[in-house]
């Protein structure tokens, strides 16, 4: 295999389908994880249901759904999308949703830069986009909130809140939280075992405040964005901490070659140098790098709000850094 094929454009080179696992967490409360692809889940209220997150496309979203449909035959009232990328939002309507829910922000980004991300998206990792003719547009949100959105679940099933833990994966993600469980969906602000796209992110607060907050949130059970679900207060720090890791080290590697006047290129290549032992081999490390030490290149330079990427843009980046 020449070095051009071992390192494919983004993740284009990877079609092989993963393992799926349905898990129910407590009574009610269900994770579908699959090997590094997008983690989804749903929280049964006393006669409905809510979703989180959609899927990459309607029909991606019908095969979790039919999963779950052998759980539970509640109508789906409440589509809780954590943020506004792509392969998260762009199944929505498979859900037929009463409300789509996701912070001010997200509708924001989609208004801005929706349309775009969904090209880049879509060339980055195309095997996520079954059937792509199936998606019948961007996703709009319903409610959106700012801080805080709690859904009652009824009957003595609790609630579920809907938080803002300050800007991170993007400038609008949330988690969705059960109290009453200790269960907590973290969406791309922390991944368990599976690298750390951060090419929108904001690498200061995220590894800061937000960080802070969602640990503090003390989740006995977390399903971040990719990976397996934290099972254990141990395994739940474990995880958030190894996402801390992830973005300070970023921050020390790219942050010494822009403070000398080096180049991204550099930047890229100390910073692979010091991920690849502990974070090198799981799902998507290679694939996010290059847009990773991008964005926060740009975050030094003073650029505040993220570049859009576009499909042109990320094989520039690419043929830059990985080429
Ligand atoms: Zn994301």
């Amino acid at each position: 295999m020449s070095a051009a094929e071992a390192k494919a454009f983004a993740s284009s080179g990877d079609m092989e389908e993963k393992v799926e696992t349905l898990e129910v967490l407590a009574d009610g409360v269900y994770a579908l994880t699959a090997e590094g692809d997008p983690n989804v889940g749903a929280i049964e209220g006393e006669d409905f249901l809510v979703a989180f997150e959609a899927r990459a496309t309607p029909v991606a979203a019908r095969d979790w759904l039919a999963k779950l449909r052998e759980h539970t035959d509640k109508p789906v009232k409440y589509l809780v999308l954590s943020h506004y990328h792509a392969v998260r939002v762009l199944g929505a309507s498979a859900f037929e949703a009463e409300v789509i829910v996701t912070h001010d922000m997200t509708r924001t980004l989609i208004a801005e830069r929706g349309q775009q991300d969904w090209e880049s998206e879509y060339g980055r990792m195309p095997r996520l986009f079954r059937e792509p003719d199936s998606i019948p547009g961007l996703t709009w949100p319903d409610a959106t909130f700012s801080d805080r959105f709690t859904v009652p679940l009824g009957g003595s099933r609790g609630d579920l809140v809907l938080q803002y833990c300050g800007r991170g994966h993007t400038a609008g993600d949330i988690v969705a939280w059960l109290p009453e469980h200790r269960v907590l969906f973290a969406g791309d602000l922390v991944e368990a075992q599976a690298a750390l796209y951060t090419g929108d992110a904001f690498h200061r607060d995220w590894s800061t405040g937000t960080l802070d907050r969602v640990k503090a949130i003390g989740a006995e059970q977390l399903i971040g964005g990719r990976g397996p679900v934290a099972q254990g207060r141990e395994a739940v720090d474990a995880a958030i901490e190894q996402t801390r890791r992830f973005l300070t080290t970023m921050l020390s590697e790219v942050g010494a070659v822009h403070e000398r006047g080096g180049t991204l290129k550099e930047a890229f290549e100390a910073t692979h140098a010091a991920l690849y032992d502990d974070f090198g081999r799981w799902p998507i490390f290679e694939h996010c790098l290059p847009f990773d030490v991008s964005r926060l290149w740009d975050e030094l330079d003073g650029i505040d709000w993220p570049r859009i990427w576009t499909a042109e843009r990320d094989r520039q980046v690419w043929a830059e850094l990985q080429g």
